[in-house]
């Protein structure tokens, strides 16, 4: 077979982004607790103001501004002391002109006060007197009602990525439970007679299964939900059956080795036979990570993805392409990523991008970037590797000492 419709990364980014957006959205309610990282499936209004009372950010003394105007540690202000206010119970009193009221940080500001005053320029001088040595203003080192989020107005967007400060919100607005997108469903075939798995001990030609085990992880870490892994030798009826019976249930169907051009390699041919859209792309302007292949299914909305079959190719083209889609599709397009200084000069290959795999040294001078070099087959590179650089497909290279942007393998 061979590689027919060679995609740059953008190109291949493109068509599965095209593919991920017709897969339908499936929705459940999961409690707060549950909603980490999930997608919300629609907006949510607050139901209510936070905070739902004037809240104080300092100890110290609520006060009436003007009262403070002018006030010095020479010429302080005297204010009497008309309440101590307790954390989570209401203030009393009506400040008055002349009055002021203890309110401890996160306390609520007496009716009346419109400003703090910290304790650290606060005298106490007998039970019920304040000497108040520096002016406030009004509003300060107060938290109005509804100043963080107001009632009615939508706080968090459908298609939002909960992370930890928007759990964090929902709870302060008493939302216990959210509709949430549910994972793209996804199932890890290999393929390969080579192939055993990891509790046997593989005789002379034989390796073991390890690429889903890698491809899982990264689906996890994506955001995905794995309902299934299984690996066939490389049989075409009994991979064309798994495929099948995994297109039924999963949006996405990941396929690893049999995608070159070797004689038993017949990802390609079995996507084109299983899928009503045929393969799309048939090969990745990548190194590695070539023999990458896309097809979709329009009938059963399945995402079909050959990955190569070594394994540091297999997750590299999973992070470049797959995660780097997912993330795109969660409305986080860009990619965290550190500055450092290459260590060797490094060719790229004419007319593919390069991922180039590097161990990260702290130096004083700042971050140096070892380039990891062997072949894609081998599973310690990755292992190495704190994260990796880029170079584009028209780039000629770069040369040690030029800084690149170091991708970061993290969770
Ligand atoms: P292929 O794409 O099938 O030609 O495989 C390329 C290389 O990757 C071969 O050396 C395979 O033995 C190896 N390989 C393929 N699939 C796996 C797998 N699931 N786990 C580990 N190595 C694999
Ligand atoms: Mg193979």
């Amino acid at each position: 077979m061979e590689l027919l419709q060679v995609d740059l990364m953008d190109e291949a980014q493109k068509k599965l982004y095209g593919f991920i957006r017709q897969i339908p959205v499936r929705t459940k309610k999961v409690s707060l607790r549950e909603g980490a990282y999930t997608r919300l499936a629609a907006d949510i209004p607050a139901p209510e103001d936070v905070p739902l009372f004037n809240r104080s950010t300092v100890d110290g003394y609520a006060v009436i501004a003007a009262d403070t105007y002018g006030a010095s540690e020479s010429i302080p202000t005297f204010l009497k002391v008309a309440e101590e206010v307790s954390m989570g119970k209401a203030a009393a009193v009506k400040l008055k002109s002349g009055q002021c009221a203890y309110v401890p940080t996160g306390g609520m500001i007496p009716e009346g006060a419109d400003a703090m005053v910290m304790v650290e320029y606060c005298e106490l001088l007998d039970a019920d007197t304040v000497a108040v040595c520096q002016p406030s203003a009004v509003g300060k080192d107060i938290v109005c009602r509804g100043d963080d989020m107001k009632a009615g107005s939508v706080v968090l967007k459908a298609g939002t990525v909960l992370r930890p400060q928007e759990i964090a919100a929902l709870a302060a607005l008493g939302v216990g439970t959210v509709e949430v997108e549910e994972p793209f469903r996804t199932a890890i075939i290999s393929t390969g007679d080579e192939l055993v798995p990891v509790d046997h001990k593989p005789e002379a030609g034989q390796i073991r299964e390890s690429n889903s085990y890698s491809i899982k992880a990264q689906a996890e870490r994506a955001g995905m939900e794995v309902v299934s892994t299984a690996f066939y030798p490389d049989q075409e009826d009994e991979l064309e059956t798994g495929i099948r019976q995994a297109m039924e249930t999963c949006d996405f169907v990941f396929l690893s080795g049999g995608s070159s051009q070797g004689k038993k390699d017949m990802t390609a041919r079995l996507f084109d036979r299983v899928t009503d859209g045929g393969v799309c792309t048939h090969g990745l302007a990548l190194k590695p990570g070539k023999p990458t292949i896309l097809a979709w299914d329009e009938t059963s909305h399945t995402v079909l993805v050959g990955l190569p079959g070594h394994p540091s190719a297999a997750s590299i083209v999973f992070e470049l392409l797959v995660a780097r889609t997912l993330r795109i599709h969660r409305g986080q397009p860009y990619q965290p990523y550190v500055e450092a200084k290459t260590m060797y000069n490094i060719a790229s290959a004419p007319g593919r991008g390069t991922c180039m795999p590097v161990i990260l040294h702290p130096k004083e001078s700042g971050l140096e970037a070892e380039p990891v070099l062997g072949r894609s087959g081998n599973w310690s590179i990755l292992v190495k590797a704190d994260g990796y650089f880029l170079l584009d497909h028209n780039q000629e290279g770069i040369k040690a000492g030029e800084t690149v942007k170091v991708y970061l393998f993290e969770r």
